[in-house]
């Protein structure tokens, strides 16, 4: 077989198959199995491939078939920039985090902070770690995440991108944490905590597109109204903020008025919600202000 022949294959395979971006899959799945460009499997097409390629790139297309994500079909997607790998028990990078990733990157420019200490807590496959690193070199950046498994990939991650996190496995539900993050029993205090927590509701993770059902539920589920991971990081991680330091959460677009709720009853300022690049709202964040009488513990 030659490749404009298996490429048509791969095409028509996922567009009988109800495949939204077919031609985009198949396209990826080429240039993956052949490791080459897109340009180059169009001027390459009458090269022959060896019946191992062909077979791999058919049942590639067979398993997209069921839904699998494609992006674990390439075992590497890319985000802000960096190429993060990803497989089963990961969360899947999206697009619309590169938002929060803006956010944060603005604040400390308007801040004029160039060496900020920041938690990402929920890290997953560290892609928001990783691209805040490496546009602030000089950063000190925790990612906190329950995951083994994901950590698997953030070590991996962080490794492959050339950049150096400190991480933490554990659940940010629990304080408990906070002792890795101090120095002489003083706590060393964050110019920023971000986080894209699971907040899918309860009827949401029942409703799951086929793709999503791939991925693990714990990065999605954020309890009955999908709530619970804000309140609690904002409430119990903001003791870990310095005054002026920012809290940025990704939501789901429903979630600004709930999660700006949230922020303001957890004692935080100049709230701000911010649209991704489709218009829907996908970040709130706020500023901790020191509350008058209040003391730290
Ligand atoms: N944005 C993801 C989705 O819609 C949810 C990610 C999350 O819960 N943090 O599937």
């Amino acid at each position: 077989m030659v490749i404009s022949e298996l490429y048509s294959r791969a095409r028509k395979m996922l567009a009988d198959g109800d495949i939204e971006d077919s031609v985009f899959d198949a396209t990826c799945i080429m240039e993956d199995a052949l490791g080459m460009t897109k340009a180059e499997l169009v001027m390459r097409g009458a090269d022959k491939v060896s019946e191992e390629t062909a077979e791999r790139v058919i049942s590639q297309c067979e398993k997209r078939l069921t839904g699998y994500p494609l992006q674990y079909i390439l075992g590497e997607w890319e985000f802000y920039g960096c190429g993060i790998k990803v497989g089963e028990g990961v969360l899947i990078p999206r697009a619309d985090t590169e938002t929060l990733v803006d956010c944060v990157l603005e604040h400390m420019k308007r801040k004029n902070i160039t060496a900020p200490r920041i938690a990402d807590l929920c890290s997953g496959s560290g892609c928001i770690a990783i691209a805040l690193k490496k546009h602030i070199p000089d950063a000190d950046i925790t990612a906190v995440e329950l995951s083994g498994k994901a950590i698997e990939y953030l070590v991996e991650n962080a490794r492959s991108n050339g950049t150096e996190l400190r991480y933490i496995r554990g659940d940010v539900m629990n304080g408990g944490l906070f002792s890795h993050f101090m120095k002489d029993s003083e706590p060393l205090l964050l110019d920023c905590i971000v986080s894209n927590p699971p907040y899918l509701t309860a009827s949401e993770m029942e409703g799951l597109q086929r793709e999503v059902a791939f991925e693990p539920s714990e990065a999605l589920d954020g309890g009955h109204d999908g709530l619970k991971f804000y309140r609690v990081i904002a409430c119990l991680w903001r003791e870990l903020l310095k005054d002026g330091g920012l809290m940025a959460f990704e939501i789901g677009e429903q979630q600004a008025a709930d999660v700006t709720a949230i922020m303001e009853k957890s004692g935080f300022c100049d709230i701000r919600v911010i649209k991704d690049l489709g218009g829907n709202d996908r970040v709130v964040c706020g500023v901790r202000s020191a509350q008058a009488g209040e003391k730290r513990s």
